[in-house]
């Protein structure tokens, strides 16, 4: 019997369990942390076994094969131990992936994936196939593929689960956009970081795809010094393709296989420009699959977006409130600055993480009346902004945020939280401080 050693007893490591005890493997899960009590129940239902707080390392070393949940570091001593011995160390999509026929739709990158992913699900979803949703959305793909048989599974890739593939490979891979991010798992060196999000077209072959954002300065890079089989479709908000999708005279085109779809982007529910790139990538899937014209119109006209991503939450005396409390980095919010319309009063701060904010400047300038900084590094923003905007001030909830930015509005304004930042000074994580934010704003 082969053992399978898991560390971490999260979502993806009690899934991988799961799949891995049907599959007839000796299993055994270790995590440093405590394990919550919901998996604990489905690990003993299973008949599996665990450990928490402790990584028993006469077991783990035993291992034919281990999978390594995305939050642990390959810095981690165990894991170091691990890749000594050349035990081999997997993600969950690995491991998962040779045990279902269905086709995948791999989705990484900085911003955009849950938003493209999920819109992708509802194009595929819409159009009566059979397909689910998974990756770092909702129940894990292990225990997808365990428990039911999807034709196709779209599913959000992160760096993480990417650097533990060996032989996987999506069908169609989409690389929404590079920006900086979790630089701290790469050595601080942003080529890693670029390299560990293009794993995912490594082992695609002719008949595959890779859908990639032909704006993004780090893919253009990319391309000069490396070569992928896969069959490439671009999206652009710029350029113009024989083969791709693009914007041109406020239409969609998504042009693949000599057919072309158009679409009017006000038709579009998305709003912004980030989310036209989202929708063109989308919809390139949905061509790919041959899905119906109809159905793909139909489908981005109802698409609503999803909670905590530019998400407007209620108009007040003529103010309206949006949350866009996933943006962590100043990408995410230089998109959410530049879809805003009308005089914005930003809240904005949290955990920095390295953020250079010079390229917000000129949007700052144009759009922004006043500023509240809610967060540990708020030093750096006024350093950043204190000379272009007239107010800036300092709060220490979101309560107090929420209502100062009501005394600083006037009608036909806007209130954005598009903090730019990680929640993790003074929320529990990106969830809790959109719902703090629309509790505010449901009391004012
Ligand atoms: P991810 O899952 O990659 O974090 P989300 O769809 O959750 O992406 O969006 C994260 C943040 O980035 C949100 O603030 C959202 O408005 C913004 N965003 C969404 N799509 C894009 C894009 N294509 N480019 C830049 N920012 C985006």
């Amino acid at each position: 019997m082969q053992r399978l050693v898991i560390l971490g007893g999260g979502e993806s490591g009690v899934g991988t369990a799961i799949l891995g005890k049907q599959k007839g493997y000796d299993v055994f899960v270790s995590d440093y942390g405590k394990i919550k009590d919901n998996y604990k129940e489905v690990l003993a239902n299973n008949g599996i076994q665990w450990e928490e707080e402790t990584h028993t390392e006469n077991k783990i070393l035993n291992a034919d094969i281990v999978m390594k949940s995305p939050g642990i570091p390959d810095k981690a001593p165990i894991v170091k131990k691990l890749l000594e011995k050349k035990i081999p160390v997997i993600s969950e999509i690995e491991f998962a992936a040779p045990f279902t026929k269905a086709i995948t739709i791999g989705i990484t990158g900085s911003n955009g994936k849950t938003t493209t992913t999920m819109l992708t699900y509802h194009l595929l979803k819409s159009a009566g196939l059979n397909v689910g949703l998974a990756g770092n959305i909702g129940k894990s793909f292990a225990q997808q593929v365990a428990e039911e048989q999807y034709d196709y599974y779209v599913l959000e890739l992160s760096s993480f689960q990417l650097d533990g593939i060996v032989n996987y490979k999506p069908h169609i891979a989409i690389v929404t956009n590079i920006s900086p991010d979790h630089l701290d798992r790469y050595e601080y060196k942003y080529e890693n970081y670029i390299a560990s999000k293009f794993r995912i077209t490594m082992n695609q072959t002719q008949g595959d795809f890779l859908i990639y954002d032909a704006d993004d300065e780090a893919i253009a890079e990319w391309f000069k010094n490396n070569k992928t089989k896969a069959q490439l479709i671009p999206f652009s908000l710029t350029k113009t393709f024989e083969k791709g999708a693009f914007i041109k005279e406020k239409k969609m085109e998504v042009n693949i296989n000599d057919d072309e779809f158009i679409m009017e982007t006000e038709y579009i529910a998305l709003e912004g420009k980030h989310n036209m790139k989202n929708a063109m990538a989308a919809t390139s899937v949905a061509k790919l699959l041959q899905i119906r014209k109809a159905t793909i119109r139909e489908s981005l006209s109802s698409f609503q977006g999803v909670e905590h991503r530019l998400e407007k939450v209620l108009k007040i005396q003529n103010v309206q409130y949006i949350n866009d409390s996933k943006a962590t980095n100043v990408n995410a919010t230089y998109f959410a600055l530049d879809s805003m319309n009308t005089p914005t009063v930003w809240i904005v701060g949290g955990v920095d993480k390295g953020n250079d904010y010079s390229e917000l400047m000129s949007l700052v300038n144009e759009k922004v009346k006043a500023i509240i900084c809610l967060g540990v590094d708020n030093k750096k923003i006024i350093d950043a902004f204190g000379n272009i905007v007239d107010v800036m001030i300092e709060v220490d909830s979101m309560n107090d945020a929420v209502k100062m930015a009501q005394r600083l509005t006037e009608k036909g304004d806007a209130v954005l939280l598009s903090p730019a930042c990680a929640s993790f000074d003074l929320f529990e994580n990106y969830e809790d401080r959109g719902k703090q934010f629309k509790q505010a704003v449901q009391n004012l």
